[in-house]
């Protein structure tokens, strides 16, 4: 009883299949099997036993016929292995004490089939060879009685059909797993994808699209709740001077240690990303101007004071940092960087490597 209790926990095949007790009535009376087959089982049982190796002799010499076969049955020990099971498998053939039981050994067995790979229709043809081989032997033992040998006939026929039902029931479910399996890795794969699209190469920070919706989410949230929102444009100043002194390579360092110092400067819920080149967005949420100035201004100083090393160059920059405030009168995204980015203009044509709060009276006209 404990054992059965076991057998069908959680991982038993019988769940997975919802085969229950009532679902294998429901199969057998399906097949019309009844108190007569009961009693002729006991019969078929018989002869079977009586015959079992010369039945599984003469099924693995046939087995050995067919290329495939003997491809997967190339291994005499797995051979032997094999035999004992199918000894077993038909000693138990129709042995319906426990149903539930029952159809889980089957369903394993044609779970370890599966995975050698066993194609279906081998498995499925082998019934239709081991149905022969019990017949042949009943028609000997029965040779006077037609009648009788009929019905048993019928009997082993209904008990080899619900075993192949089993069989295309493990296929299926061995199928469908599988398809389920690629199903959650393709999923994996997208959501990496997705992640990847939305990030910078360079520096892994939000690209020019994540980043735009990013902020435009926040400014959205920021303009119904009323809460102040600040947006930080930064250029690195005479960012091409570094390319052509260094290279490429190590301009490309530079721009990764930039938004490296800069995100360590910010909180989590702020928003940081790549607006082009050497151009970096950073949306500071619920910041007010002071401190947003503040900010900005550790910023600075602190790419200011850093000094970029890579392979045997050496060399500092600086970076010009617009700020903007969200206010009533910005009624898009788009405007509201475009503040930004007009500051740090004016920071750059006030002599660089310095912050500047956009206000409209400052701009040239
Ligand atoms: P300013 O102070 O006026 O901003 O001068 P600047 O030289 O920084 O400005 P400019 O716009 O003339 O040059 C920006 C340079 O940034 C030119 C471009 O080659 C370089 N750049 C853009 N993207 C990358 C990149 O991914 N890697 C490297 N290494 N350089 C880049
Ligand atoms: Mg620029
Ligand atoms: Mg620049």
């Amino acid at each position: 009883m404990a054992e059965r209790q076991g057998m069908q926990a959680a991982g038993s095949l019988c769940d997975q299949l919802q085969i229950t007790e009532e679902e294998l009535q429901t199969r057998l009376a399906f097949l019309s099997f009844g108190q007569q087959d009961r009693q002729n089982l006991v019969e078929i049982h018989d002869t079977i036993s009586s015959h079992v190796d010369e039945i599984v002799g003469e099924f693995y010499d046939h087995l050995l016929h067919f290329e495939e076969l003997r491809g997967i049955l190339s291994d005499p020990n797995l051979v032997e292995r094999l035999k004992g099971s199918q000894r077993q498998y038909l000693l138990s053939l129709g042995w319906l004490g426990d149903g539930v039981e029952y159809a889980e050994g089957r369903l394993r067995i044609g779970l370890t089939h599966e995975r050698v790979g066993l194609k279906q229709k081998w498995y499925l043809g082998a019934y239709h060879k081991l149905f022969e081989l019990i017949l042949r032997q009943l028609a000997v033992r029965y040779s006077k009685d037609a009648q009788r040998l009929s019905s048993l006939l019928l009997t082993l026929n209904k008990i080899v059909t619900l075993d192949e039902i089993f069989v295309v029931d493990t296929y299926y479910h061995a199928t469908m797993q599988r398809l389920e399996d690629s199903l959650c890795q393709l999923k994996d794969a997208h959501r990496q994808l997705e992640g990847l699209s939305r990030q910078d190469s360079l520096t892994s920070v939000n690209n020019r699209r994540a980043l735009i919706e990013a902020l435009a989410l926040e400014f959205h949230r920021s303009r119904r709740y009323r809460h102040q929102f600040a947006l930080l444009f930064l250029d690195v100043d005479r960012f091409k001077e570094i390319n052509d002194r260094f290279g490429h390579t190590f301009g490309d360092q530079v721009l990764l240690h930039v938004v490296q110092l800069a995100k360590g400067m910010i909180r989590p819920p702020d928003i940081i990303g790549r607006y082009g080149g050497e151009e970096f967005v950073i949306g500071l949420v619920e910041c007010d101007q002071a401190g947003a100035l503040q900010i900005a201004e550790r910023i600075r100083l602190k790419i200011a004071q850093h000094r970029f090393l890579w392979e045997q160059h050496a060399t500092t920059v600086t970076v010009s940092i617009g700020i903007a405030m969200l206010s009533s009168d910005i009624d898009q995204v788009g405007t509201f960087i475009a503040r930004a980015d007009e500051a740090m203009y004016q920071a750059k044509r006030r002599g660089r490597n310095r912050v500047q709060l956009y206000s409209k009276e400052s701009l040239p006209k």
